[in-house]
């Protein structure tokens, strides 16, 4: 792919450097060659937040026909199910996958936050990758908004042979809210309340000040952190 490629330092410079309208180009160029190169098997993987809403329209503007995947849980708030549902209906080609297993219990989260994630958001992500042929996913991975977040690049290759690319890496929150605002993206309406980041409803909390994703499994050892689709091996053999 591309010989934009840059990781570290330069990725740090360039979240600084580069103006709001250059990052946009960017953006848009990273998603058009990695388009070019995977065609129907670049799929993007839509969270629902702010940041997949950004990635989701920049997308749209390279090919109307690029397909998503939404991995849904019992535990989403009902605004996150009402806006899920009102995307689903204004794009088709959102597929929705979800671990629909009874017997896991309702309390997992409580005590093993690890372990409820991985059943309810990394298993469906990996049965998404497979059912929908991805060989490049998309994400909408920011390397400034948490403690975990820092080490990515725009393109990687965490599982072999299952490219991730991460389009807006080196865009700050308020660009994103600038991209929204100018493009009239509808976002989820638990923004207005005050959230930055969200997830579960058991999971997520408003904060003010730190990180982004500060507000993120508040009290547990996962405080700040990830569900695992970004650390976890996501390629079934
Ligand atoms: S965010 Fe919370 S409720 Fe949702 S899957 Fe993870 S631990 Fe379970």
């Amino acid at each position: 792919m591309s010989a934009t490629l840059v990781a570290g330092e330069d990725l740090k410079r360039l979240v600084e450097e580069l103006n709001f309208s250059e990052k946009v180009e960017r953006s848009l160029r990273l998603i058009r060659e990695a388009h070019e190169q995977y065609g129907d098997r670049l799929v993007v993987a839509n969270s629902l937040g702010k940041d997949s809403c950004a990635v989701w329209d920049l997308v749209k503007r390279v090919s109307p026909e690029i397909r998503g995947f939404i991995v849904t849980t019992r535990f989403k708030p009902a605004e996150t199910k009402q806006f899920m549902r009102a995307e689903v209906a204004r794009y088709p080609e959102l597929k929705i996958f979800s671990n629909n297993d009874d017997s896991i219990s309702d309390r997992l989260y409580v005590t093993d936050p690890d372990g409820c994630c991985d059943l309810l958001k990394v298993e469906p992500t990996r049965q998404a990758i497979k059912e929908m042929g991805v060989d490049c996913w998309v994400t909408g991975l920011l390397c400034t908004e948490g403690r975990t977040r820092t080490d990515y690049q725009e393109i990687e290759e965490r599982d072999t042979g299952l490219i991730k690319l991460n389009p807006i890496l080196i865009w700050h929150e308020r660009e994103v809210w600038q991209y929204l605002a100018i493009r009239q993206v509808p976002v989820n309406a638990l923004y207005a309340e005050g959230y930055r980041s969200l997830g579960c409803a058991p999971c997520s909390r408003i904060t003010s000040g730190g990180d982004e994703r500060a507000g993120r499994w508040i009290g547990t050892s996962k405080c700040g952190g990830e569900c695992g689709i970004h650390t976890r091996p996501l390629k079934i053999a």
